[in-house]
């Protein structure tokens, strides 16, 4: 799996804790840091095949096609790129034209993630974003013209935005052509706008009720649509499930490239800093990562419960026996039949997996059941 993070944006969201910058400026500076990282770090995956490539960030769409060309040859250049199955760009509307779409399909792309959010005026307003709910639907418009493979995003829990109006969010949503939704909760992340507003009381802070209120219509509204859920966040329909992240979720090792990146070889983390400058320095500098961390078997353990428990596939209990021994495995077994609700959770083939209604509180239960 490769990651490109591209730092830039043209302003910075409210709820935003991705690490980009506001401006365009460093772009030369990126993309020949980025050379240098290709080089440095040319070995890092061995002999793990390449199946999925993935350009988020902040914006990659403010890249020029040009730009991106020069960024897959020197990617096919360096990597064997012969094995990948799908390779996502994320997208804001407002760069998505005709002609636009049509030159990322000619470079490879074959899945493309739009950063909708919403599709009412006010909602957008707050939220920072830069587009309209028209050219929301014109991007996908554009995009579906030249993409079968076609993911949006959308964001619930804003007070700006009453049950009624996320019910006609979804609505609008179900009739678009695209094969894959990602809804989240809105979270203020700690370095975003909203999360100083919040802390200046200049904002009030998430409703959490009110979050739980709209993933529970999402739940009543999904069977109005194609999709089906597979992971707290993600719906898709079958087949149109991401490739790349659930690749995250099965421990796959990846490397990630640009500033913020992080990267995992089955055995530990590395990542870079998050600060533009400070990569370029370190690439010129030949220091192929800003910190390192090694995942014990505990961490292993935990993740892989966390992770697993995200997803309606579930935890797959012969795998985790086998990985971490039988015992583990039972205890896992008890501490769900008496700490863990029973209408969160089933045992079915093997398979630990939470109900709908018991994924809402994931993070949760995987941590009560966490070692520590
Ligand atoms: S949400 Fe996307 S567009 Fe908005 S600031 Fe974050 S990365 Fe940039």
């Amino acid at each position: 799996m490769l990651y490109l993070h591209v730092p830039f944006c043209k302003s910075k969201c409210v709820y935003c804790g991705f690490y980009s910058v506001a401006n365009l400026h460093g772009k030369e500076s990126f993309l020949d840091a980025l050379r240098k990282e290709v080089r440095l770090r040319q070995d890092y995956l061995g002999k793990n095949p390449i199946r999925t490539v993935y350009f988020g960030g902040g914006t990659p769409s403010l890249l020029t096609l040009n730009e991106l060309e020069d960024i897959m040859r020197l990617l096919s250049d360096t990597f064997d790129l012969g094995n990948v199955q799908e390779f996502t760009m994320e997208a804001n509307p407002e760069q998505l034209t005709p002609g636009y779409c049509a030159g990322l399909r000619a470079l490879g792309v074959n899945r493309l993630s739009i950063g909708v959010q919403s599709f009412q005026g006010p909602v957008l307003r707050f939220m920072g974003r830069r587009h309209t709910a028209e050219e929301a639907l014109k991007a996908v418009d554009n995009a579906a013209a030249a993409f079968d493979n076609l993911s949006i995003d959308l964001i619930y829990g804003v007070s700006e935005r009453d049950n009624a109006h996320w019910r006609e969010d979804l609505r609008t949503a179900f009739a678009l052509p695209v094969r894959h939704l990602s809804c989240y909760a809105l979270t203020p992340e700690e370095n975003s706008i909203l999360y100083k507003q919040i802390e200046r009381r200049s904002h009030a802070p998430v409703d959490d009720d009110l979050a739980a209120q709209q993933y529970q219509i999402l739940q009543e509204m999904l069977p109005l649509s194609n999709l089906q859920q597979y992971e707290i966040s993600n719906f898709a329909m079958p087949g149109f499930e991401s490739k790349h992240n659930s690749s995250y979720w099965n421990h796959t090792p990846y490397l990630g490239l640009g500033p913020a990146a992080h990267s995992f070889d089955g055995h530990s983390r590395q990542w870079n800093p998050a600060n533009l400058k400070q990569y370029a320095e370190n690439m010129a500098q030949g220091k192929d990562c800003e910190e390192r961390e090694t995942l014990t078997e505990d961490d292993l353990y935990n993740e892989t419960l966390l992770l697993g428990l995200r997803t309606r596939a579930g935890v797959d209990l012969s795998a985790l026996g086998a990985r971490f021994g039988g015992l583990r495995r039972k205890a896992l077994e008890e501490h769900f039949r008496t700490h863990v609700a029973p209408e969160h959770y089933r045992i079915e083939k093997d398979r630990l997996c939470l109900t709908a209604t018991g994924l809402w509180f994931a993070d949760g239960i995987a941590q009560s059941a966490f070692l520590v």
